[in-house]
């Protein structure tokens, strides 16, 4: 097992517990590679480009090179029409079997999942996972409260797929309120176990988690609540999932919440709508404080099916120093990297996780991950 860590919490940092419906954007933005579309063309709901989905139905209104995530790509901006039109016609199918249901999930373009069927060659054990690892996150808790009943009903359907006997949910023990929901109607579902897991970091590792689970990790099968949704709404109901949960927290917000965004909104048309910022300063993290990577403008932040946490936190302003060779990134580290020689020789690790420990840790505020695990430098295996 990598090693987990106790995290100390803002504890004047509170997210409101209910999922606010932003569901009707005014635009949507999809990035090109190609000169294939024309301003006023038509764009049908549930339609991809280059893989990202058309979440809206309406009209191109701009297409210009813009600074997406921190990537400057050209960009369609369409404008909603509010009409949803659809001409994507997808059969929902009964599945019987794990290739069957390959094929069925390809239509709906979710590789992640189908990489994580493929990846296992026989399947033995199911786990879904509603673990949030970052502090400013709650999608997973908030999934699994809200939709305790259609995840029931859909991992029953998997295991029939999959052909298993049994599941686990996996929870955080300090989730009250999403545990006594489960708890109300698992005795239904006399082959899903709930499992309640420390709140520590990095806990949801797949090796951590089989670990603490004792399972397999070779033969064992992880979804997170948010995948299982997805699953409900493509394997239950033959629809294409155009909603993303995401966080938005942070303490330079009035209000941290939760919101059910169209996919491809922008966080300005968000921000300008239902939240209010503290100070017009602030640092904006992208998927999370400790995973993510930081962002300079609300308006570069288009929240694609990638993007589940956004942290909005007052400037601080943070003086790198020299190092004082305390040792303590290389001793936090759950992975063992040589961080300090890796940041000094500018090296990046394949290994790195990308936790962020090591910048939490470091008392002269150096940027480490950003070398270790985000630097387009040569590889080295410290
Ligand atoms: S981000 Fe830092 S602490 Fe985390 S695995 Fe990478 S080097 Fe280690
Ligand atoms: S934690 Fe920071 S100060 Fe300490 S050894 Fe690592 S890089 Fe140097």
């Amino acid at each position: 097992m990598k090693k987990i860590i106790k995290l100390e919490k803002d504890d004047n940092l509170t997210i409101v517990n209910q999922i606010f419906n932003f569901d009707d954007p005014t635009y949507i933005y999809i990035p090109i590679e190609n000169d294939l579309y024309n301003i006023n063309d038509y764009l049908y709901k549930n339609t991809y480009i280059n893989n990202y989905l058309v979440s809206i139905s309406g009209y191109i209104e701009e297409i210009k090179k813009i600074n997406f995530n921190n990537k400057i790509v050209k960009t369609l901006k369409v404008a909603n029409d509010y009409k949803e039109n659809s001409e994507v016609k997808i059969k929902k199918q009964k599945i019987k079997n794990k290739e069957e249901l390959l094929n069925y999930l390809k239509n709906f373009k979710l590789y992640t999942i189908i990489d994580k069927l493929n990846n296992l060659n026989n399947i033995e054990s199911l786990v879904i996972s509603s673990i949030d690892e970052e502090c400013y996150s709650l999608n997973e808790f908030m999934i699994l409260s809200n939709f305790f009943k259609e995840i029931m009903e859909v991992i029953n359907y998997l295991m029939k797929i999959l052909s298993l006997n049994n599941s686990i949910i996996a929870t955080k023990d300090t989730d009250s309120e999403a545990i006594k929901k489960v708890k109300s109607i698992i005795g239904t579902y006399p082959n899903i176990k709930l499992k309640l897991i420390p709140d520590k970091y990095l806990i949801s590792l797949k090796d951590n988690l089989c670990d603490y689970l004792n399972l397999n990790i070779n033969n064992t099968l992880i979804l997170s609540a948010k995948e299982i949704l997805i699953l409900y709404n493509t394997l239950i109901k033959g629809k294409i999932t155009t909603n993303q949960i995401i966080t938005i927290s942070g303490n330079n917000l009035k209000k941290s919440k939760i919101f059910n965004v169209r996919i491809n909104t922008s966080l300005k048309e968000i921000i300008g709508k239902d939240l209010e910022l503290i100070e017009q300063d602030y640092d904006l993290y992208l998927n999370g404080f400790l995973m993510g990577y930081h962002i300079n403008k609300i308006e570069d932040v288009i929240i694609t099916d990638e993007i589940h946490t956004i942290v909005i936190n007052k400037k601080r302003k943070i003086e790198e120093t020299e190092c004082i060779n305390c040792g303590a990134c290389y001793k936090i580290c759950p992975v063992n990297i040589n961080v300090k020689k890796c940041y000094d020789e500018k090296k990046y690790s394949k290994r790195c996780l990308g936790c962020g420990l090591c910048n939490y840790i470091c008392p002269a505020n150096l940027k480490l991950k950003e070398i270790v695990k985000d630097g387009e430098y040569e590889e080295k295996n410290y």
